[in-house]
């Protein structure tokens, strides 16, 4: 990730099916990643996919992973470590996914997964966000919760290494009309930054945030230019690649 660009995460879930799919959909990337070169831009592969790609980032693109485990080696069947992780060339990890939340992971967990990650030199990409609305604004606590619970155990040295994505849970796998509008997700951002300030000190109001859920070439750019955001975590519009060349251009070009 380069300093002071704009941030495009893709996460291509348990998608393609093949490693021929996969790397037909990496060289996709990276051809938009190279005709955006104002944006850093990640892929975040299956994990037997990611050691084909270490030599074929080429500094274009950069790879990451959907998950890590909290530890480096031990009797941890079907977890990977950020050392592993480390070592094929991954530079940022997705942690706390609302998938893998619904699957059991706790905050405890993510807090543990984000501290091991960053630990390891590997950005953590902490991910947030109600599961529904409410107009008392109840849904603020749930994540002032989760992000204090994700975050009071690191330790502030790694602040450089955190990223916050905000993911509404209502939003996700939609279609773009029924994404977060600019306006809710600039108000989330704002309010992010303040209880990692409240965490953190001065220092913490700087985090980047990212949003994410049903985001395509449609709403990018009112998102990128109202909603307070450093970039987006991209799911199904990822896999496709004539919609996420659009999209990486349109983020570039603002
Ligand atoms: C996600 O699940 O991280 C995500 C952003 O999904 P989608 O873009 O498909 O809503």
């Amino acid at each position: 990730m380069k300093k002071g660009k704009k941030l495009i995460v893709a996460n291509w879930k348990m998608n393609p099916g093949t490693a021929a799919e996969a790397r037909s959909l990496f060289l996709a990337s990276r051809r938009a990643a190279a005709e955006a070169r104002r944006l850093s831009v990640v892929v975040c592969p299956p994990f037997p996919f990611l050691s084909l790609f270490s030599r074929l980032a080429n500094g274009v693109i950069s790879l990451g992973s959907q998950d890590a485990c909290w530890r480096n080696g031990g009797p941890y069947t079907g977890e990977v470590s950020p050392e592993i992780l480390k070592d094929i060339g991954v530079t940022i990890s997705i942690i706390g996914h609302s998938e893998r939340r619904a699957r059991g992971e706790t905050d405890d967990i993510v807090s543990r997964k984000a501290q091991a990650v960053v630990r390891e030199g590997i950005t953590a990409l902490v991910c947030v966000g109600e599961r529904t609305r409410d107009e008392n604004g109840d849904f603020f606590a749930t994540l002032r919760e989760q992000i204090k619970a994700s975050f009071s155990k690191v330790q502030r040295r790694f602040l450089s290494d955190i990223i916050i994505a905000y993911e509404p849970l209502w939003a996700i796998g939609r279609n773009w009309r029924d994404a977060a509008t600019p306006e809710a997700v600039r108000e989330a951002a704002i309010f992010i930054r303040k209880v990692m300030a409240d965490i953190f000190g001065d220092a913490g109001a700087q985090a980047l945030v990212l949003y994410g859920g049903s985001v395509g070439p449609e709403n990018a750019q009112a998102l990128l230019r109202d909603g307070d955001i450093a970039g987006f975590l991209v799911g199904h519009e990822s896999l496709e690649p004539d919609a996420f060349a659009w999209l990486t251009q349109i983020a570039n070009d603002l």
